[in-house]
């Protein structure tokens, strides 16, 4: 069955994305997550974990996965640093919200870990994701960090990564490492027309054109 399950873990989600000859799993979630995270994708026929940037929440069971599922990763060549520290590319704070969401990813990138894992993928602006059996197609959209990527799925679907987030309602991300190239991948979401919208924080929307 063709589609986008989203499989939440904690407060982070992370998405099946069935085509017609493959699947690809979108970011890998927390620690902790990886029993469920497998039994939506074990048998599903998995053939790509691409990663919509390179922090904490949205790796850290990558290395698991990889082997488990006998499958690469792929990230955006500018995100790579952040495997090796995750303050490479410092944030800051968008409004009330983002200061308290700054303090806490600060926390997190500081106690936390994850197994190392090297990306054997590079995905960049307008790769097709068809070699892995998925009717998508990937957009650059710098700015919460340098390397975060969308997925548009069928054109009709976009998985935004953390470029939007949906906390209260749909909208920018609250914390960016660039806020000008930032504002130039919400107006380049924007300018895709009609989608529905698939964030790494929060409940699916949608987009009108
Ligand atoms: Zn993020
Ligand atoms: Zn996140």
């Amino acid at each position: 069955m063709r589609g986008i399950r989203r499989i939440p873990c904690g407060n982070v989600n992370c998405y099946l994305v069935q085509g017609e000859e493959g699947a690809v799993l979108v970011d890998t979630g927390y620690t902790g997550y990886v029993e469920r995270l497998l039994d939506t994708c074990l048998g599903a026929g998995v053939r790509l974990i691409v990663l919509t940037h390179g922090h904490l929440d949205h790796i850290q069971n990558t290395a698991l996965l990889m082997e488990r599922l006998g499958v690469p990763a792929a990230l955006h060549p500018a995100d790579l640093g952040l495997l090796t520290d995750q303050q490479s590319q410092p944030l800051s704070a968008q409004g009330p919200a983002g200061r308290l969401l700054l303090s806490l990813s600060r926390h997190s990138f500081q106690t936390q870990a994850f197994l190392p894992f090297t990306p054997t993928v590079e995905l960049r602006e307008g790769d097709s994701l068809a070699p892995w059996g998925v009717d998508a197609r990937v957009l650059e959209l710098p700015g919460h960090t340098a390397g975060s990527i969308g997925l548009d799925v069928e054109g009709h679907s976009l998985i935004v990564g953390d470029a939007m987030m949906n906390l209260f309602r749909p909208g920018p991300s609250c914390l960016c490492s660039d806020p000008a190239a930032q504002r130039d991948s919400i107006a380049r979401i924007r300018s895709l027309g009609p989608r529905s919208l698939y964030f790494g924080h929060g409940r699916p929307s949608h987009l009108p054109g």
